[in-house]
């Protein structure tokens, strides 16, 4: 009678032990677009997320193939967070309507837009709007700026308190440690990039324009005639003439470009080509979000040597 008490109060022990584990070791399920937001959503998320992102760090974020796998993923997750504007608007309509999962859809508990708050840059007029343009509401390479980071981490932040209420205080602990972590580095990064200031660089794609205005560079032109329009020879020719006049140094590419256009202009110019990395992932040194301008700043730097 008594051994079988106790195994009697062993076996509900046993039961009350494992589901407090499966309860505090349930994740959250986080899908991103991008990796900058992946590292994001870890960084305010701890342990308590698992997140995935769809696109890798070296592929062009306008561009991403719609996969299957995608959509499963998708169907499962609590949360999904997307860059915005117009940014994904091949690749990600198609996919959620695919997953099915009204939790992530635009309205959402689950959903995430990344760029509410955010201070846009070129959000263009109608007489602006030129054909070609792939940036219709405004720019959307928002978080090449550290401190857009601190609105995308906010964003975040308030879809997993909406989810996992449970865990608001831990959220909102991280999501200040973070505000506290950029705060001081981007002072750290602006420091190193202040004798540069005002310096005129070339750029590949359009989407500098908030690394640019954070750290005090001016983007005079563009190897694409139009952002999303590969790079025309007559484009080629006015920027050589430019960096040639303005004693322009540096041309920006990102790694999912090809660089022959690049090096012509760096060979006929006196140029410099830098690889400068978009998203976390560009490469294995880019680890976090925070890795991201620590590689860039080093980058630059050591190109202006
Ligand atoms: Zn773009």
């Amino acid at each position: 009678m008594r051994t079988k008490r106790t195994r009697l109060a062993v076996g509900l022990s046993l039961l009350c032990i494992l589901f407090a584990y499966s309860l505090g070791f349930a994740q959250i399920k986080v899908v991103t677009t991008i990796t900058d937001l992946q590292s994001i959503t870890r960084l305010i998320g701890g342990d308590k997320v698992d997140v995935f992102a769809i696109a890798t760090g070296f592929q062009n974020p306008h561009f991403v193939d719609p996969k299957p796998s995608y959509i499963l993923k998708l169907a499962r997750a609590d949360v999904f967070v997307t860059v915005g504007l117009d940014l994904e608007i091949g690749w990600v309509p198609p996919l959620l309507n695919s997953a099915r999962n009204s939790k992530i859809e635009k309205g959402g508990e689950g959903y995430v837009d990344a760029s509410v708050n955010v201070p846009l840059l070129h959000v263009p007029t109608s007489a602006s709007r030129g054909q070609g343009d792939i940036h219709v509401f405004g720019n959307p390479h928002y978080w090449l700026d550290p401190l857009n980071g601190k609105f995308i981490a906010r964003n975040i932040c308030e879809a997993l308190v909406r989810v996992d209420p449970d865990h608001r205080s831990l959220y909102e602990a991280n999501l200040k440690k973070f505000d506290e972590t950029i705060d001081l580095k981007t002072k750290e990064w602006t420091e190193k990039m202040r004798p540069y200031t005002g310096m005129k660089i070339i750029v590949y794609h359009d989407e500098w324009p908030y690394f640019e205005q954070r750290f005090g560079l001016q983007v005079v032109d563009f190897l694409e005639p139009k952002p999303g329009i590969p790079p025309t020879p007559s484009q080629l020719l006015k920027v050589i003439n430019e960096m040639k006049r303005d004693h322009i140094k540096i041309i920006v590419i990102s790694p999912y470009f090809t660089t022959e256009s690049g090096e012509l202009v760096a060979r006929n110019s006196g140029g410099k080509l830098v690889t400068l990395a978009t998203s976390v992932g560009a490469n294995d040194r880019i680890k976090t979000y925070y890795d991201l301008f620590d590689y860039n700043i080093a980058q630059l730097l050591d190109a202006l040597k």
